[in-house]
Parts: structure tokens; sequence; C-alpha cells
């Protein structure tokens, strides 16, 4: 079917759609890393940086994707033989556990599977068996992405004050700053994780660590500090090489800029807004869809889904099917299951993901929606009928794009 063709849409948790004023801030010469814009440029996304992340804190920011964070943040306040708690809830849970350890970190997994969020209640048990206080941080994600569950930061810190435990708390927020509400101070967190290439917009090769006093002050006598990921200097630089500790990512830091007006300009709140429309307008879908076939969210509560993707199971192999004929016939590439089930196992191929983040309007989500009710129709997959419908009700009525009725003052209309 010769409809492919056109601007492809790469609707993967990450990398995400990267806007055209981000490109085209992208596209320049090479400029002058000694002094002029570029400089002024750099220190003033700083605070903008922080404005996005919720917090007063430092930061920190690298030449890397999200694995890299992982270790950038690990070994700015942990030493080797340090107590560490990873909280999992997925693939990205476990992965950054497996770092931990790699590097010499005590770890303990509380694994709560691929269908749940973080129990606090779970946590403060153990929190409230360790007296001595050994455990030196808790770990864990905000979205998982592997199996798009939502965590609940702030009820998570509860947990660790409840029990009067001086742990640090850190969050891995790739998948959702920029998508979710987060608020860093608010919900006191210490160390929180960013790359560029989700929330964020701007194609994969920077990474960011805000940090608390609290960690910093925790982190002065880590001993996994190197001097390439030492935070310390790259939060307190004197010149520009200091923040990258060597070449600044020229063309990543003017893209960079173009996303972050972005998200300022939409209002933060209102970019936390429109990603909750959007993911309930895929999840009305495929509720619908839900009705006459095998296909659901992999995490059955909405409060505990994420905003900017979502983990769908299917049956095998239709989900590898799907994914397949959307990319050939419709020019849509959906993401790949993560952890679901192992990559040889024919149950593999009866999961997939959508990523919902960053630049994506209602036409993309409706489109997209379309779409794969066409590949259900062309597939012959079963499947409950009206999901496109489903989702444009549910988005003309969440969007406040039905018009309110106006409410008649007493005593105005018959006197
Ligand atoms: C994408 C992601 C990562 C890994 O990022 P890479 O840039 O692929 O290394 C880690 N954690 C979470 C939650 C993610 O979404």
């Amino acid at each position: 079917m010769p409809v492919a063709n056109g601007r492809h849409y790469l609707a993967i948790p990450g990398p995400s759609v990267v806007p055209d004023a981000v490109l085209q801030a992208m596209h320049r010469p090479a400029p002058n890393i000694y002094t002029g814009e570029l400089v002024e440029m750099t220190h003033a996304l700083v605070p903008d940086l922080k404005k996005i992340a919720r917090t007063t804190g430092h930061l920190a920011m690298y030449i890397s994707n999200g694995h890299g964070l992982w270790e950038a943040s690990l070994t700015n306040f942990l030493s080797r033989g340090d107590k560490v708690l990873v909280c999992v809830t997925g693939t990205f849970g476990s992965g950054w556990a497996d770092v931990a350890e790699a590097l010499g970190a005590d770890v303990a997994r509380l694994d709560f599977g691929k269908q749940s969020p973080v129990d606090p209640d779970a946590l403060r048990e153990i929190l409230a068996a360790d007296t001595s206080k050994d455990i030196k941080a808790v770990l864990t994600v905000h979205v998982d992405t592997a199996t798009s569950v939502r965590n609940d930061i702030a009820a998570i810190r509860e947990a660790i004050d409840a029990e009067g435990h001086p742990a640090l708390l850190a969050v891995d927020c790739i998948a959702s700053l920029g998508c979710d509400r987060f608020e860093m101070d608010a919900w006191g967190v210490d160390v929180m994780i960013a790359a560029s290439q989700k929330g964020l917009m701007t194609p994969p090769g920077m990474g960011f660590v805000w940090f608390s006093d609290k960690a910093a002050s925790v982190g002065a006598s880590a001993d996994m500090r190197t001097p390439y990921w030492d935070w310390e200097t790259r939060a307190n630089p004197s010149a520009l090489y200091e923040y990258f500790d060597g070449t600044p990512p020229t063309h990543h830091l003017y893209g960079l800029r173009a996303a972050v007006d972005m998200i300022l300009e939409e209002g933060i709140e209102n970019v936390w807004t429109r990603h909750e429309i959007l993911a309930g307008t895929y999840w009305a879908a495929i509720q619908a869809w839900g009705k006459g076939g095998k296909l659901r969210c992999n995490i059955a509560e909405r409060e505990n889904r994420s905003h900017a993707v979502t983990t769908l199971s299917l049956s095998a192999p239709e989900a590898t099917q799907l994914r397949e004929w959307l990319s050939e016939h419709m020019g849509i590439t959906l993401g790949i299951p993560l952890g679901m089930a192992d990559w040889e196992d024919p149950e593999w191929h009866g999961h997939f993901r959508i990523g919902h983040m960053g630049h994506i309007n209602a036409h993309m989500v409706l489109g997209l929606i379309g779409s794969i009710e066409t590949a259900f129709i062309a597939l012959g997959i079963p499947h409950g009928t009206g999901g496109t419908a489903a989702a444009a009700a549910y988005l003309a009525e969440q969007g406040g794009m039905v018009p309110q009725a106006v409410p008649q003052e007493a005593g105005t209309c018959c006197g």
C-alpha cells in the first residue's frame, strides 16, 4: 500500500520526536567555545533546567546518554561497600541496580514485578529493620520505561522520613522529566537524572544530574568519585570547558536551548497537562479495543500509569506483526517490548510500547490511534470496535473542547 511516504513518525519511548525549532537551532557553523554567545547561553541554561526539575539545588551536565548518568550519579555519592536499596519496577530499575553493584556497592533489590508500582509500606518495613541506618541511598525510577509504571515519589520520600531514616533518595526521571509532574524539592529528592532525548526533545547525547545540598555533602567523602564524572566542578565551573570536563557539546546546547524555550513558553504545568490528556486519549482507544480482543494496558490502574509511555500486551506474534505493519504501511515506528518476556521467548512478540513523550500533539495521537485501528482491520486482529471514536470523544471532553453550557445567573433570565 503506497501510503507510507511523508514524514515518518518515531513513536517510541526515546529518542522522541525532535521539533523543527531544535533541528534548525542546531544547523549552524561551529561556534566559538572560548567567549561569546555559546558561553552565555550555557550559563543561562542552568537556571532554566533547574526550573524544569523544580529545584533550587545543583546541576551537573554531561555528554552522555542515560546509561552514563546511572554511573555519573552513583559515583558522586557512594563509596565501595555502601548499602543501597533499589526499588525495582521493571528493566530500568534493575539496570540501575546492576550498575550500582558493578561499581562496588552492596545492593539490595526490592522488586515489585512488572505490573505494580513501588509499595511505600514495603519500603518502610525494610528501612525499619535497618536499625543501624546502614542504607546509604534508596534508588528508584519515576517512570519505568519498560513496564510504563509511574511511581509515587512523594510517597516514597514519606516512607523514608516516617522511619527517620537518613538515606538519600535518588530518582531516575529519564523517561518522565518534561512529561509527568515532577517536583524535586517539594518531594524531597536528593539526586535526579534525566537525558536530552525524551521529554527534553533534543537528540540523544546530553545528560543531567541534579542534586541537593545534602547529596553534595554526603558525596564529599564518596570514594567512587572519578575525575571525569565528578559533579562538583561541573556544577561550579569557572569556564565553559569545566561544565563538560572538556569540549562542550556545542550543537546540542543550541538544540537544548530551543527545546527549553519551548517548554518554558508553554509552561511546565501545561506541558504536564498536555501529556496527561494525550495519554488518556490512547487509553480510551485501548479500553474500547480491549472489549473485543486481547489488547490491554500493562498497568491496570490509571493512577499508576506513565503519561510518557504506554506498554501494551496483545497476543503473540500479533504485537510484532502490528509494529512491522505500521512501519511498512503507515510510516510509524512503535516501541519494542523490554523485559516483558525473554528475547527468544515467542511471548516476546505479544507486547509493544507506544512512546507519547515530548513534542506530540492531538493530531499525532489521533493519527496513530487511527493507524493502529487500520492495522487491526488489515491484519485481522480481533478488537473491540470504536477505539478511534472513543479516543476522539475523550479528547473532545478532556481537552476542554466541548463548549460548556453557559451557567444562567439566577434571576437574570426570567425576572
Ligand atoms: C531511556 C531510559 C534510560 C536509558 O537511557 P539511554 O539513553 O538509552 O542510555 C534509563 N532509564 C530510564 C527510565 C529510561 O527511560
